[in-house]
């Protein structure tokens, strides 16, 4: 959207715009003071507005004619503000912010005398509120959910790709629901991080994650005494790290399950990471407690070269999206072999994600990729199922 940036000027006693004008822009008010009122001047004045104040919003978001008119009280200048720029944003905005706003114009609406909206006007509003609605009760379902234990772990196995021994998990949530059957992560995980819910909900998932490897440590250390302790990877969210006691209410749930934390991998992807001087404090004591750091989703968008650059991780995780392209993309193997050998000079260990054939296992654990995570090995599996395999 090209954005007009013009300002218009006005003398003393001009006319803006008049009530029932189609209303196409919104002004700021750079100098000079306007006065709205009901119809013209000589009417009792509604309201007077001054130098940075906001003029004429009210038919844009409202998406209706002016309600009142506007006069020049003295020389007066008005930045044009046009109707994407607000209209855009409004189209974007989270719809429980849409639902309340649509809710609350149309009160205004009301107090104004009548609703002059067309029918698809008000069904598109009345849709908005229902989305908005809908968002929030979801929310609350997810409050009730966890209470309710219905939020739950699934564990998928990290291979060791030498000799394919399994050598840990990622801990990934579930929300059983009681009509929608699972929901996928990705639908309520974004929710929860929107709302800071996420970090109760985060905390339950990591008691949960502790206590199974603690059963899982148990059962390998019969079964297969010779091999090196399972570990568990547990996805972790900035909201998580940078909340209040994060680090010493999961230290403790560690020793509650007698776990040691370099066992306990947390993995970040960060679109959040901004600060880096912050990241690389919490970090920093992540170490110091013994947890180990791995960077998820390594070669996308949101964890890319700077994040290696600026903070220390222990592991990288290598997107699924280079697993995924390595037959069709001569550049995807050009890139891994690169990643491979970077991590390998920094001392990182690397996970490959998304390993769904038998080639690219092969073609992975050649080029010197420690661990394997994929459908090809074993998809995400409850607790019952992990222990037939350990
Ligand atoms: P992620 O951390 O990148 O997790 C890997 C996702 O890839 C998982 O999806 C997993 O089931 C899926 N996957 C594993 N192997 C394969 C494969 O071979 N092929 C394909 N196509 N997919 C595979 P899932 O479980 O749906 O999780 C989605 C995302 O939700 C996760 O992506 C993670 O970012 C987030 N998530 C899951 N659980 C948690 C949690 O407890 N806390 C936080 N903060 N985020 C979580
Ligand atoms: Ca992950
Ligand atoms: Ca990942």
């Amino acid at each position: 959207m090209p954005v007009r940036t013009h300002i218009l000027k006005f003398k003393s006693g001009d006319k803006i715009f008049s009530a029932g004008d189609s209303a196409n822009c919104a002004y700021i008010i750079e100098r000079g003071r306007v006065g709205l009122y009901p119809l013209n001047r000589q009417d009792a004045r509604i309201a007077e507005l001054g130098k940075g104040e906001l003029l004429g919003e009210m038919g844009i978001i409202n998406n209706l004619n002016r309600s009142a008119s506007a006069f020049a009280e003295s020389p007066v200048e008005l930045l044009v503000v046009d109707r994407e720029q607000i209209t855009s944003r409004l189209e974007n905005a989270d719809p429980i912010l849409r639902g309340v706003l649509e809710v609350l114009l149309s009160r205004i609406r009301n107090m104004l005398g009548g609703d002059s909206l067309t029918k698809k006007n008000r069904e598109n509003n009345n849709n908005i509120v229902t989305e908005g609605m809908t968002k929030i009760r979801f929310e609350h379902e997810m409050f009730e959910a966890l209470e309710n234990d219905e939020i739950v772990n699934v564990y998928q196995p990290m291979v060791n790709l030498s000799d394919n021994t399994v050598a840990g998990f990622e801990a990934l949530s579930r929300w059983k629901h009681s009509e929608k059957g699972m929901v996928s992560p990705f639908e309520f995980i974004t929710l929860a991080e929107e709302s800071d819910f996420i970090v109760p909900m985060g905390l339950k998932i990591f008691d949960s994650a502790c206590k199974q490897l603690s059963i899982f440590q148990n059962k390998r250390s019969q079964s297969h005494p010779q091999l090196l302790p399972l570990f568990m990877s547990i996805n972790v969210s900035a909201t998580q790290l940078s909340s209040d006691g994060f680090l010493e209410k999961i230290m403790a749930i560690t020793q509650k399950h007698k776990i040691n934390p370099s066992n306990i991998k947390i993995e970040i992807t960060e679109s959040l990471m901004v600060d880096y001087t912050q990241v690389a404090t919490w970090i920093d004591e992540c170490s110091e407690f013994g947890f180990k750091l791995s960077l998820d989703d390594f070669g996308t968008g949101h964890s890319g070269f700077e994040h290696l650059l600026q903070l220390d991780f222990d592991t990288i995780k290598i997107d699924q999206i280079f697993v995924k392209t390595i037959d069709t993309n001569p550049k995807s193997l050009i890139m891994l072999e690169l990643i491979v050998q970077m991590a390998q000079r920094m001392n990182m260990s690397i996970v490959a994600e998304g390993i769904e054939d038998k080639k690219s296992a092969q073609t992975l654990k050649i080029m010197g990729v420690d661990y394997g995570q994929g459908y090809y090995f074993y998809k995400p599996m409850n607790a019952t199922e992990i222990i037939k395999i350990i």
